[in-house]
């Protein structure tokens, strides 16, 4: 494993291996960016086939969250931390306290949340050893299930895609086919049906697909059926990679804007497959970034009104992609990776400033004396 090699392919500052014997912890740290702020994600705990794969998996999450941070215009750099075990056996007060060590000996360079294989409870362990964790429960002053605002940024996302395509951001009559009636599904059903618009859903839980549809009254179909089907706008919410060789073809869809991590199953070509096909795209981190927002709402003292309107926000966010695509004649994915990294430059650029304006007080003084 070229360790260092791993690390300048996409220009990480650190990573951090943690080896401890007591409570079989083994994980990595992996700090891409702090240029912004302090590097946030959350922690993924997970059987890896190998430690490379682990490594792979770090460096990848991590770069993917400062270009979210940048974008959805937090003060946060990316990070992302995985714990190499089962989730289901592996847990125990001691592995999370431990590792909740490790972070505090970073010194806030670092903050973590729950992830894929981790939950409230064990971000709560890691929470007795350091302060610096987010995605607590909100009895104990954390911002609680961030659904609800990944939801209303989703939403809102939508919205201004509409806005884009036809020209008036009202969903009235269109028709959304929903994937996915978890957490976020659910909550963006809610909003989009009080807005009027006619609504397909699909899911693969029978119950979770029975409570939309008792609820809200609305069409369910096959979970294969949901990428042929006619509609204006298909919202993935389930799973990753559902904009791939096989989908695109099928798609009739005007739009493609839902809250699922990854929905490009490789990302330059299908960003582009899309708009050959004249679909926009609302890039997947850019209008799911509600969740980060919430979380990194937490670290001022949680205020979920306040992380509900900055979610809201996402829809000059993505206006904004759009016109970067438009003029610089690229994927709507390449457009929000411009505006992230050109935010990430400019901050660079004021710090460079900062860093001079020291450099001249020192040299003041030492003139001085
Ligand atoms: P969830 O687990 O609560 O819901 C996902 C739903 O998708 C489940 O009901 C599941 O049965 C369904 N599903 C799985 N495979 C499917 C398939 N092939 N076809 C149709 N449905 C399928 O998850 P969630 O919290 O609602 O998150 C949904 C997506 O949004 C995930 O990709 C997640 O990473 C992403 N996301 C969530 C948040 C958040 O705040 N929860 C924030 C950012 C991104």
């Amino acid at each position: 494993m070229k360790l260092f090699a791993s690390m300048e392919e996409r220009n990480h500052e650190q990573v951090i291996f943690i080896n401890h014997l007591e409570s079989g912890l083994k994980g990595i740290i992996a700090i891409h960016s702090t240029i912004l702020g302090p590097a946030l994600g959350g922690t993924r705990m997970w059987q890896y086939e190998n430690e490379e794969a682990a490594l792979k998996d770090v460096l990848r999450l991590s770069r993917g969250m400062t270009y979210k941070a940048s974008a959805a215009g937090l003060n946060l750099g990316g990070g992302k931390a995985v714990i190499i075990g089962n989730p289901k056996t592996d847990k125990t007060e001691k592995l999370f306290r431990a590792f909740g060590r490790f972070i505090h000996g970073l010194s806030g360079r670092y903050i973590t949340a729950e992830d894929v294989g981790t939950s409230v409870k064990d971000m709560e362990w890691v929470r007795m050893e350091t302060d610096f964790v987010t995605g607590i429960d909100e009895a104990l002053g954390g911002s609680g299930d961030p659904s609800p605002v990944t939801a209303i940024g989703t939403y809102y996302g939508i919205k201004a895609t509409a806005k884009k395509v036809w020209g008036s951001d009202s969903l009235a009559g269109k028709t959304v086919a929903v994937q996915g009636l978890g957490h976020v599904g659910y909550h963006l059903i809610n909003h989009l049906q009080k807005e009027g618009v006619n609504l397909i859903v699909a899911d693969i839980d029978e119950a979770a697909t029975k409570r939309v549809v008792d609820e809200f009254g609305v069409k369910a179909i096959g979970a294969d059926e949901i990428y042929g089907v006619e509609a204006d706008i298909f919202s993935p919410c389930a799973l990753g990679a559902v904009v791939n060789d096989e989908t695109i073809p099928k798609f009739r869809f005007k739009i493609i804007a839902g809250a699922a991590n990854n929905q490009l199953a490789v990302e330059d070509k299908h960003g582009k497959a899309l708009r050959d096909r004249g679909i926009l795209y609302a890039p997947d981190y850019v209008i799911n970034s509600g969740g980060l927002i919430n979380v990194a709402n937490e670290l001022e003292g949680y205020h979920r009104q306040r992380a509900l309107n900055q979610a809201m926000g996402i829809y000059d966010i993505l206006l904004q992609v759009f016109d970067i695509a438009e003029k610089e004649n690229i994927s709507t994915h390449a457009a929000s990776n411009h505006l992230a990294e050109k935010r990430l430059q400019d901050v660079a650029a004021v710090r460079r400033i900062h860093t001079q304006r020291t450099v001249i007080h020192r040299d003041r003084r030492r003139n001085a004396n």
